[in-house]
């Protein structure tokens, strides 16, 4: 199964993300994950993108492609979620030609819909672990106790493309570019929209079920057989 995830920033995608993940043994590929990584290390792609990033605008098409290719031949044969792309039409196309060169296909978009006073609300209140890059939220259930879940790392900073100015260029670059998406795999039949308002657990059973649904279509059609069938 290959999925995409979408959602403006703030809307839970990483969170979701990890979660099929483990729940699904899917390979994640997380763009932004990949390009904030890459930007630590001071690598030249981290460097050509950094202030790109920091003022809360999106690398080139051909930037995330180039990763997502990479990503993908690491990946051979396990199933994919995509975080953090296509964020353009252009992308999408792209994607598809590329999964159709290795016999792939996208089985499933599902966009977590989150109002914008929430988001701007929820981005301004993020911070990340310094070391690995997970999000928490200040002052909430999810709030790390001073230690990462994930790297056990102390140290709490908040990104750039959170400050809120980079805030709302992101969510207004972010719902100009995504329309033309949405249209193109609601046309495809591929979009399904889950209430990102809900609480973490509900967003996921809400997830959970629409990937129930689409692994049935699937194994029906024969282009997936899932372990417990075999
Ligand atoms: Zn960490």
């Amino acid at each position: 199964m290959n999925l995409i995830l979408f959602g403006p920033p703030g809307a839970g995608k990483g969170t979701q993300a990890h979660l099929i993940k483990q729940r699904h043994e899917l390979a994640l590929i997380a763009t932004g994950d990949i390009l904030r990584e890459e930007i630590k290390k001071k690598s030249s792609l981290g460097l050509e993108v950094e202030q790109v990033m920091a003022e809360g605008r999106f690398p080139s098409d051909e930037i995330i492609l180039k990763i997502f290719e990479e990503c993908l031949e690491n990946v051979k044969e396990q199933g994919v979620i995509l975080d953090g792309l296509p964020r353009t039409l252009n992308q999408a196309q792209k994607i598809d030609q590329i999964f159709k060169r290795v016999d792939r296909t996208v089985d499933i978009v599902i966009q977590i819909s989150v109002d914008e006073d929430e988001l701007i609300k929820r981005l301004s209140s993020r911070i990340v672990c310094k070391q690995c890059g997970t999000p928490y939220m200040e002052d909430s259930s999810f709030h790390p106790k001073g230690v990462c879940y994930e790297c056990s790392g102390r140290d709490f900073i908040r990104r750039p493309d959170d400050e809120p100015e980079a805030i709302k260029t992101r969510l207004k670059v972010y719902n100009d570019q995504t329309k033309p998406l949405v249209e193109y795999y609601l046309n495809q039949g591929l979009l399904k929209v889950v209430d990102g308002m809900k609480p973490v657990a509900e967003v996921n059973a809400q997830i959970e079920a629409l990937l129930g649904a689409t692994q049935v279509l699937t194994r029906k059609s024969g282009c997936l057989y899932s372990a417990q069938d075999i």
